[in-house]
């Protein structure tokens, strides 16, 4: 039901989606024919299986991995305050690859805000207590 109006959004342009799977760190370019259901570039079968459920205007709340200097751990999962479209992750993403936080850190505190310009802030997932004083 759903993948119908997928194709049907994709009539008259383009019947292939470029799809970045994220089932592992591997981030396979793949591509997914509506037409044929196809999908190419995938390195394992989880591809497919991703490319054929994925859906770019579904609306959830998104996770990062951040680095963190001075922390306990070396990365902190964050989230999206509020529900997003893969689209716009899509832009919080390429804004994320350039910051890395700085310990402590509370769990909830909003570490980003207004990321990317989208409106979008970052809550941190637990907390992320400092190795040293600074
Ligand atoms: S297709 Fe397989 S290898 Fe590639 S990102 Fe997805 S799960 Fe990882």
């Amino acid at each position: 039901m759903k993948l119908n109006s997928i194709k049907k959004e994709h009539k008259g342009s383009s019947d292939v989606q470029k799809i970045i799977c994220k089932s592992c760190t591997a981030k396979c370019d793949m591509t997914y024919e509506f037409q044929t259901g196809q999908v190419a570039g995938n390195k394992c079968p989880r591809g497919e299986v991703y490319a054929k459920r994925y859906r770019p205007d579904a609306v959830k709340i998104r996770t990062y991995q951040l680095p963190v200097k001075n922390g306990h751990m070396k990365r902190l999962a964050v989230r999206t305050d509020s529900p997003i479209s893969e689209d716009l992750s899509g832009v919080i993403e390429a804004e994320l690859k350039s910051v890395a936080l700085t310990a402590p850190i509370e769990a909830g505190e909003a570490v980003l805000t207004n990321v990317g310009g989208t409106g979008v802030a970052l809550v941190a997932t637990r907390k992320m207590p400092a190795r040293h004083s600074v």
